[in-house]
């Protein structure tokens, strides 16, 4: 059985996404149904940092919401936006979809195109 989620198909490049930022550990991507002008999903790309969800942190996994943060904040700084929100969905109550610990990053300042 196939347990990679939609998250890691987009990482591994099998499903396209608008991938606005991505560097060693970091890839930041478009999310579909964009829910502000700018509304980004950040994602940590190496296997040992996989975690479902916050709900799910453990001592080995718990950089991974501030590195998310960090990339995040470096981001917004480089693009000169300086209004956004960041939001962690946790668990189907929570309002959750994809298993794969993701930050949403919106504002409604718009992502210079390159
Ligand atoms: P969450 O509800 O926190 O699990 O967020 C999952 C997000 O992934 C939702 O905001 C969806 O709109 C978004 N999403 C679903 N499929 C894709 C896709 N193929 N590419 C980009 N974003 C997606």
């Amino acid at each position: 059985m196939d347990e990679r989620t939609l998250f890691h198909k987009i990482r591994d490049r099998e499903i396209p996404a608008a991938v606005v930022f991505e560097d060693d550990e970091v890839m930041a991507f478009k999310d579909i149904h964009p829910k502000a002008a700018t509304h980004l999903l950040f994602i940590a790309k190496k296997d040992r940092d996989f975690v479902p969800s916050i709900a799910d942190l453990t001592e080995a996994t718990a950089h991974v919401p501030l590195v998310l943060i960090r990339k995040a904040q470096k981001f917004a700084k480089e693009q000169g936006i300086d209004g956004y929100k960041l939001t962690f969905h946790v668990g189907k109550g929570g309002g959750q979809e994809v298993f794969y610990l993701h930050l949403h990053f919106l504002s409604e300042q718009k992502v210079k195109e390159s």
